[in-house]
């Protein structure tokens, strides 16, 4: 089967392959790939700036339809449609893993990165990772559940939005526009979303179509200033992190309240930045930070996605075959998709 493997350590360094089909142990199911998301992950470990143990067949974020089943993987059906969890290689014993907390197991080694992924035909994954997708989301749709759950994690389980939050999105790929709506939907009062000159064609206009409050260009106008206006001089409640820029991050330190929550999702690729420290010490400001997802938060993603309290179909901007990953993986990283799909 084809599949766009990353062959070697340093940047660069993938290619479409012809790799052997995987074969399943009794507790695994083998997965035909519909449909597999193009993540900034993909983009960090391309620039070698993520961890991963090549060669190894890139891709995390997919839905699929289960082929084969192991012997012991007694509750699934040849046939069903499915999303997986990628926390596997989790060790099981460490207090993390028996705490149901397995996503931080320091032991885990997900597929995409850690072992085989999903930009291939078949994947194989542990049936006890797996969730049945809502008759009522197609595959596409589906292949946005893993980022739709890291979001659902970040806003609802490592922290909470408070009621009538004005919230402020810092980033407007797709983590950004789903942090967004689940803001939204989750009661905060007025959201605002931010990005630079390069988002305004594609990226902002999608999250004015999503009817977020306020889109803001940060290379035209000063966030920190329209914050301050809308909030009586206050600052936000809640800030979301999804840019992963210093600049951005420290706009945040400005811009939120006094005692306010900044929600950190983004990944700045950098080993270390500089920070306005002292001014979040000085207005004694909450930070969570957020990573991975665990087995409520895909259950709870794919309720949303399926009530369409979060729209994924939008966020959808391009499919490519896999013949085609380095189309998709530019518009991913121009900003030129929100969300490019893989379809094998
Ligand atoms: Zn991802
Ligand atoms: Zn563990």
């Amino acid at each position: 089967m084809r599949a766009v493997v990353k062959k070697s350590k340093g940047v660069g360094f993938i290619s479409l392959e012809e790799v052997e089909k995987p074969r399943i142990s009794p507790d695994e199911v083998l997965i035909k790939v519909k449909a597999a998301g193009v993540c900034g992950t993909d983009i960090h470990i391309y620039h070698d700036e993520h961890p991963y143990w090549p060669p190894v067949i890139l891709g995390h974020e997919f839905s699929g339809e289960i082929v084969e089943v192991g012997t012991r993987a007694k509750s699934w059906k040849v046939g069903e449609r499915v999303v997986s969890e990628a926390s596997t290689r989790t060790c099981g014993v460490c207090e993390l893993c028996r705490s149901g907390d397995y996503q931080m197991c320091p032991e885990k080694r997900a597929p995409g990165w850690g072992i085989d992924g999903a930009f291939t035909e078949y994947i194989k994954m542990p049936a006890v990772l797996l969730h049945r997708i809502p008759e009522s989301v197609s595959f596409e749709e589906a292949a946005l559940t893993e980022p739709t759950a890291v979001t659902v994690h970040a806003l609802l389980e490592r922290s909470l939005i408070e009621p009538e939050a004005f919230t402020v999105v810092q980033g407007c790929g797709p983590i950004g526009l789903l942090a967004a709506q689940l803001a939204k939907s989750m009661g905060a009062s007025r959201v605002m979303i931010t990005g630079i000159s390069q988002d305004v064609p594609l990226r902002l206009k999608l999250a004015k179509d999503l009817a977020i409050d306020y889109v803001v260009n940060v290379d035209e106008e000063d966030v920190v200033a329209k914050v301050k206006e809308l909030t009586g001089g206050q600052g936000a409640d809640l800030i979301v992190e999804a840019s992963g820029k210093e600049k951005a991050i420290n706009q945040s330190l400005e811009m939120i309240r006094r005692q306010g929550l900044i929600n950190v999702l983004g990944i700045t690729g950098k080993e270390r930045i500089n920070l306005g420290w002292d001014r979040a010490v000085f207005a004694s400001i909450t930070v969570s930070f957020s990573f991975s997802s665990n087995y409520l938060s895909w259950e709870r993603a794919l309720s949303m996605i399926a009530e369409g309290k979060i729209k994924v179909k939008p966020l959808i901007t391009a499919e490519f075959p896999l013949e085609d990953w380095q189309n998709a993986f530019s518009q991913a990283e121009a900003g030129q998709a929100v969300k490019a799909l893989l379809v094998p």
